[in-house]
C-alpha cells in the first residue's frame, strides 16, 4: 500500500470514505439521505471529519449518525462535537453505552507483555473522550437503516460492548477493534479486555462472505476480504 496523508480523506467504493487522522481513522458511508460515521477518531477529529466532508462536497450538516464501534478514547473521542452538528444521532452497543455517556469509567485492557509497552506510548498522548449521549442502544442482530442495511453484529472481547457492522448489500465489513490490519497481514486487534472473547469474535466474523473489510486500525481489505480473514483465523493456534 501507498504511503497514508497524515490527514484526509479516501474514497474506497461508490459509498464509503476512510477519514484519516494521524495514525487513527473513521470511516463515512454516504447514502442519498445523508452521512452515517463510523467511529469518529480522537477528540480533536471534528474539524478533520468537517474538512473531509467539504472534499467530498457535503457538509456537518449532512450528518445523520454517529456509529460507535467501542468506548474507547481512539474512536469515541469526536463523538459529543458531531452530535451538536445537527439532528444526528449517536448509535452504541448497551454494554458501552454507559461508558460513552460516562457514567461509569472503562475497564483498562487486560495487556499482553508484547502489547505492555506499545499500549504506555499509544495511551500517553490520547486525549480523553468527552462523554456523549448515546441516542440508540443496539445490540447482535439490530439492523440499522444504513447502505440498505447495516447489520449489528456483537463482537465482545476488545470490549464488551464491541461491534461490527455487515452490510450485506454491499458485501462489506467494518470490524472496529475486533480485527486489524497490520503490515499486510489480517490480525485479531490488541488490547483486548478478554482476548479469548475476541478471538471468538473474530471467528464468527470470519463465517461472513464479504469482499471488503475496514479494520479500526490499519489499512482495509478492499477486495478478498472473507478469505483473507478465514485464513488468518485458520493460522491462529488458539
Ligand atoms: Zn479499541
Ligand atoms: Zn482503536
Amino acid at each position: 500500500m501507498g504511503t497514508l496523508a497524515a490527514v484526509g480523506v479516501e474514497q474506497l467504493t461508490g459509498n464509503l470514505y476512510r477519514v484519516l487522522h494521524g495514525r487513527f481513522q473513521a470511516y463515512l458511508w454516504h447514502d442519498d439521505d445523508g452521512v452515517t460515521l463510523v467511529d469518529t477518531g480522537p477528540a480533536d477529529s471534528g474539524a478533520e471529519i468537517a474538512v473531509a466532508l467539504d472534499e467530498i462536497g457535503l457538509a456537518p450538516t449532512d450528518v445523520r449518525r454517529v456509529v460507535l464501534t467501542h468506548f474507547h478514547d481512539d474512536h469515541v473521542g469526536a463523538a459529543a462535537e458531531i452530535r451538536e452538528w445537527g439532528d444526528v444521532e449517536v448509535v452504541a452497543h448497551a454494554a458501552d453505552a454507559p461508558i460513552i455517556r460516562g457514567e461509569i469509567p472503562g475497564r483498562p485492557p487486560n495487556l499482553t507483555d508484547n502489547e505492555r509497552a506499545i499500549y504506555a506510548q499509544v495511551a500517553a498522548d490520547l486525549p480523553p473522550a468527552p462523554p456523549v449521549k448515546v441516542d440508540c442502544e443496539v445490540a447482535d442482530g439490530d439492523v440499522l437503516d444504513v447502505g440498505g442495511g447495516a447489520h449489528v453484529i456483537a463482537v465482545p472481547g476488545h470490549t464488551d460492548g464491541s461491534i461490527a457492522l455487515h452490510l450485506p448489500a454491499h458485501r462489506l465489513l467494518l470490524t472496529g477493534d475486533a480485527v486489524a490490519e497490520y503490515l499486510g497481514r489480517i490480525v485479531l486487534g490488541v488490547f483486548n479486555l478478554d482476548a479469548q472473547r475476541a478471538v471468538e469474535s473474530m471467528r464468527r466474523l470470519a463465517e461472513l462472505d464479504v469482499d471488503i473489510a475496514c479494520f479500526g486500525h490499519g489499512e482495509p481489505a478492499l477486495n478478498g476480504a472473507g478469505e483473507r480473514l478465514r485464513q488468518s483465523v485458520l493460522e491462529r493456534d488458539d
